[in-house]
């Protein structure tokens, strides 16, 4: 049983690996099972505290710790959990839903719909101008932090029709020779992070004020104060794909 709290998971200080244990039935506020892997996570409140031999580790550490298929699982369990506590109705008819018999998904008793768990693409990107990097700092979130810029794919988009948009939006700039570099499960709740270099085209920085502070760009040997390893966006600032 993997035990998450928020943005933590429990893991055995031993091995640094998931721990397999129970938790006390009080102070569990959430549960879901995976039909495929056989596994089941649960979602501990904030009274409950980590047995001996055992400690919370950041859910983003464990990934900058483990290989793909290790973090996989991890991602898979936390995001079949959101989903699993944040669906509870039918949104074609109202009705509670309940767990399928055969899949991982959840079934109206009602109309009959399946309801499967959900991924929401977006894309993340730096842009590259001369032997300089583009990063932001966020209004509302990680204020002190510089990021790549992000944002979620929109119905009807491809991937780089999105990674144009949002670089436009956020920072008034154009950009040619999009790549894609690789792609993370990021569970916070459900999305999948696509990430790219694109090269600047046209245009002066001119941020959207209501989202970020600022946007500047940096020599790629001078980074300022960015995200930790174990998410992709350290693995595009320090080119380590
Ligand atoms: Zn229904």
């Amino acid at each position: 049983m993997l035990i998450f709290r928020g943005k933590e998971i429990l893991t055995d200080t031993l091995t640094g690996n998931y721990a397999d244990i129970k938790v006390p039935a009080e102070c569990v506020v959430g549960q879901v099972s995976d039909k495929g892997n056989g596994l089941t996570a649960v979602e501990a409140n904030a009274g409950y505290s980590a047995p001996e031999g055992y400690g919370f580790t950041l859910i983003r550490e464990y990934f900058a710790s483990h290989d793909d298929d290790a973090s996989s699982i991890v991602a898979r369990m936390k995001g079949l959990l959101g989903w699993k506590m944040s669906t509870r109705f039918c949104p074609v008819c109202g009705t509670a839903l309940e767990d399928d018999t055969k899949e991982t998904a959840l079934r109206c008793p009602n109309c009959g719909k399946v309801h499967y768990p959900r991924v929401e693409p977006c894309i993340i990107t730096i842009v590259e101008k001369d032997d300089k990097i583009l990063l932001l700092r966020h209004k509302l979130r990680n204020q002190d932090l510089w990021c790549c810029l992000a944002g979620f794919i929109e119905v009807g988009e491809s991937l780089e029709h999105g990674l144009r948009r949002e670089i436009r939006e956020e920072t008034g700039l154009e950009v040619d020779n999009i790549r894609y570099m690789g792609s993370q499960s990021w569970p916070f709740p459900d999305q999948l992070m696509v990430a790219f270099y694109a090269d600047w085209k046209s245009g002066e920085i001119k941020v959207q004020e209501d989202e970020i502070s600022e946007a500047r760009w940096f020599p790629k040997d001078q980074i300022p104060v960015s995200p930790q390893p174990g998410s992709i966006s350290w693995k595009l600032i320090h080119y380590a794909f």
